[in-house]
């Protein structure tokens, strides 16, 4: 069986990013990898579903045996993703979603050089200011902090394979699927398939 591709989303905070991997999931039927966190849950987020959240002892604990494919630190918090589930996915055929910020997609590109990686931006600095005032979970200094990171973020969209602005849902959802499925078609992940129909139709 081919093994399933991983998929690498990040953005700044308040790009919209958590609703666009949602309906990846719900309309495309990707997989999503569910992170680790020492994060206080936000209103109406539930442990296992947007995040396992830990205290720093039992996030540490997974990082020493090796938990994680990958982990970061963000805006005064501890993010990180289970490596059980992504490996057991991919190696079952299913295209995995990582919606993780920055330091750790960099992480997942050296160690899964074939991982698809797109940065998804809100269309102005405007707009996501007021997304994360509107979402109201965050304070005005915690806004402020994540904004900040934001910058620091923006000088390493370079890094990513796309860029995605997230000014309409529907279509960015959309797009980041046709990406997938193009990169999928890419002559350089289907060498097997390419070497073994060469071979049955010798053997003709
Ligand atoms: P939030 O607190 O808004 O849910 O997430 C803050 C940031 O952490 C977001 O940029 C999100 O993509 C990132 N994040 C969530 N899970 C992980 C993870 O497992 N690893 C890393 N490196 N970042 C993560």
């Amino acid at each position: 069986m081919e093994k399933g591709f991983l998929i690498v989303i990040s953005g700044f905070s308040g790009a919209g990013k958590g609703t666009v991997v949602k309906k990846l999931v719900e309309k495309y039927g990707y997989s999503l990898s569910v992170s680790a966190t020492t994060r206080a849950p936000r209103e109406g987020e539930e442990n296992g579903r947007e995040y396992y959240f830990k205290t720093e002892a039992e996030f540490q604990n997974l990082i020493d045996y090796n938990g994680f494919i990958e982990w970061a630190q963000y805006v005064d918090n501890y993010y990180g993703t289970p490596r059980k589930f992504v490996e057991k996915e991919m190696a079952e055929g299913r295209d995995v979603i990582l919606e993780i910020e920055v330091q750790g997609a960099m992480n997942v590109k050296q160690q899964y050089p074939d991982s698809i990686h797109i940065f998804v931006s809100a269309p102005d600095v405007e707009s996501l200011k007021s997304r994360l005032q509107e979402r109201g979970t965050e304070s005005e200094a915690v806004i402020a902090k994540r904004l900040k990171r934001a910058s620091e973020e923006a000088d390493d969209m370079k890094e990513y394979d796309y860029i995605v602005i997230n000014d309409d849902i529907e279509s960015c959802v959309d797009t980041i699927n046709s990406i997938i499925v193009s990169n999928k078609c890419l002559k350089n992940n289907n060498l097997g398939f390419m070497e073994n129909i060469k071979q049955e139709l010798k053997a003709l």
